[in-house]
């Protein structure tokens, strides 16, 4: 199968060189040239020329769009476009309805797991799928990821995926907000982990972030900007049932403030850094 994709950032790069290891024919692209990336073109329309299943790893909806609009035409008759960008649920059903009028098959399929799980393809994939687009992605995505997990019909797929990210950040700055509790009270962050350790607060994420909260790393497996944008989006699909998320959207002011001094490509686990300094 002719694979190519899209968005050679954090996640996409690592992708990338697992699909060629895997032996498949990949061709790749960039919006800045990434000429190391295993069958990199600087040409849009050349990454996706004849591909059977394109894969959109970019950073947000207005990304998504611009790249699927210039694939389309080039892709072949019977292709899947797979997008893995975390976008709006509006912007996935305008785009699927994009891909369908080209005669293409869309799939809804963001995912969970940061930099360490795209390197030890532990990625957890949600699948919006209509037409059975799946079957065509699965032998590549099951060599990606932990698990693939169905949630029905093109959309729903990227509403769970948002759900789960306020769970994330929300779990994260209840953290961070005790971290800097105990340590003005006196105690330090390894005597706060260690409490942690035998506390049914402690979780996945906590166990994550930890050694980057002690070696003070900011760098980026998933960035302050990323979750704001998913802060962002999952109030917004909120507030268009009717439903306010008051513990979110305090969470989403702490992020704006993040981006605000700057922290916008630190890892998300910089909000420790926003608790208590005004
Ligand atoms: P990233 O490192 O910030 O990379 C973003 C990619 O998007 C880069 O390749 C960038 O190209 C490209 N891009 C941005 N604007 C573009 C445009 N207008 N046209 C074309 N390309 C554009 O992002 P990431 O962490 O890999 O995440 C990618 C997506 O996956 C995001 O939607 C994110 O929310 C989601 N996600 C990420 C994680 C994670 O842990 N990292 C986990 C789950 C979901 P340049 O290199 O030219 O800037």
């Amino acid at each position: 199968m002719r694979i190519a994709l899209f968005g050679l950032g954090i996640i996409g790069s690592i992708w990338a060189r697992h699909i060629a290891a895997d032996g498949h024919q990949l061709t790749t692209w960039n919006r800045s040239a990434k000429p190391d990336a295993p069958g990199f073109t600087a040409d849009i329309g050349e990454a996706a020329d004849g591909a059977e299943l394109a894969l959109i790893v970019v950073a947000d909806g207005p990304a998504v769009r611009e790249v699927v609009e210039r694939i389309l035409p080039r892709l072949a008759p019977t292709a899947v476009v797979a997008v893995h960008a975390t976008i709006a649920v509006a912007e996935v059903l305008e785009i699927a309805a994009l891909v369908r009028a080209a005669g293409r098959r869309y799939l809804d399929m963001p995912f969970t797991g940061s930099k360490p799980a795209a390197e030890a393809r532990h990625n957890v994939f949600y699948v919006g799928d209509d037409d059975g687009a799946f079957a065509v992605a699965q032998p590549v995505h099951s060599r990606l990821s932990q698990a693939c997990l169905p949630f029905g019909g093109v959309g729903r797929a990227m509403a769970m995926k948002l759900a789960m990210n306020l769970c994330i950040a929300g779990t994260f700055q209840a953290m961070a907000e005790g971290l800097a509790a105990a340590e003005r009270a006196g105690l330090d962050a390894d005597a706060f982990f260690q409490a942690m350790d035998r506390n049914v607060a402690r979780s996945g994420l906590v166990d994550l972030k930890r050694p980057k909260l002690l070696a003070r790393d900011r760098s980026p497996q998933f960035s302050v900007k990323h979750m704001h944008k998913d802060l962002r989006l999952v109030l917004a699909l909120a507030a268009s049932h009717g439903l306010a998320l008051p513990l979110t959207a305090g969470v989403e002011a702490a992020y704006a403030k993040a981006e605000a001094r700057g922290f916008g490509d630190l890892d998300f686990s910089a909000l420790v850094d926003v608790v208590g300094s005004d």
